[in-house]
């Protein structure tokens, strides 16, 4: 009960955005109770589950550096079953703010905390960065979920990462695990993807899930009408490969 789960990837444009709002939705969709955590300022999650950033009054912001509560940021979302705390932009500043905070490091795992109990699964995701944000969400998280591009680059900066994630089960969290690798945005008409698949399970093994998330345009167009890709259109590829994410995440319990 009451996973937590990161999305990390210090990497711009892998996928992290886009697999915590369709695994959230697919998975309260599957009928879980989901929080989705949207900790970068760019607040894409937030935007990409339908909420107006005119709309929003407390924020990640409010609570990091304000220390409110996270039951009075919580709000629900269009989709049964799915909450979500929004980010805003203003969250950009809160690295600078937070330096001189002692503990600054444990303040998200401090917030969440009291309401874990109350979902199945909570779901970060994090800003394209190793900084004090990502960090938070290492620390407050029971499990790490990297989203893997399959692109010529793929492993590039991935060492950094695992060595951040091990600084973190050192120091901050020792129950941090690796939960898994998601491969993203395939191709399948080029051999590349083949290549970067394979290059990805030789290196991360039985950690790689087994569903792959292919290219989908559906995909791409959903987070511009607000809707993860089940509302905005259920019979996509794109929505089939996510729904099959979910029970993966389900199934490896
Ligand atoms: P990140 O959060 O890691 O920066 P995003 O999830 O925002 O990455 O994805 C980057 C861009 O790629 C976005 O425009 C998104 O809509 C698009 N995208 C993500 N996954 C797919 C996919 N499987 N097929 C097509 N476009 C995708
Ligand atoms: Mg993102």
């Amino acid at each position: 009960m009451g996973k937590i789960i990161a999305i990390a990837n210090q990497k711009g444009g892998v996928g992290k955005t886009t697999t915590a709002v369709n695994l959230a939705a697919c998975l309260a969709h599957l009928g879980k109770k989901v929080l989705l955590v949207d900790i970068d300022p760019q607040g894409n999650a937030t935007s990409g589950i339908g909420i107006e950033k005119g709309d929003i009054d407390e924020c990640m912001y409010n609570l990091l550096v304000e220390g409110m509560k996270a039951r009075e940021i919580i709000r629900p979302t269009n989709i049964e079953h799915l909450h979500i705390i929004p980010a805003t932009i203003q969250l950009a500043g809160a690295e600078i703010e937070l330096v001189s905070v002692v503990s600054r490091e444990i303040l998200l795992k401090s917030a969440l905390e009291p309401i874990k109990e109350q979902y199945d699964f909570i779901f970060i995701d994090c800003p394209p960065s190793l900084g004090l944000l990502t960090l938070n969400a290492l620390t407050a998280a029971d499990a790490v979920l990297i989203p893997v591009q399959c692109e010529y680059y793929a492993l590039e900066g991935l060492s950094q990462l695992l060595n951040t994630i091990r600084l973190v089960q050192k120091h901050l969290n020792t129950s941090l695990k690796l939960d898994g690798v998601v491969l993203t945005m395939l191709d399948a008409r080029t051999n590349l993807g083949i290549q970067v698949i394979q290059e990805v399970k030789k290196y991360f093994r039985e950690k790689v899930y087994d569903t792959i998330i292919p290219r989908n345009v559906r995909l791409s167009e959903a987070p511009s009408h607000g809707k993860p890709i089940i509302l905005y259109d259920v019979r996509s590829k794109g929505a089939e490969v996510y729904i099959e994410l979910a029970k993966e995440v389900l199934a490896r319990g």
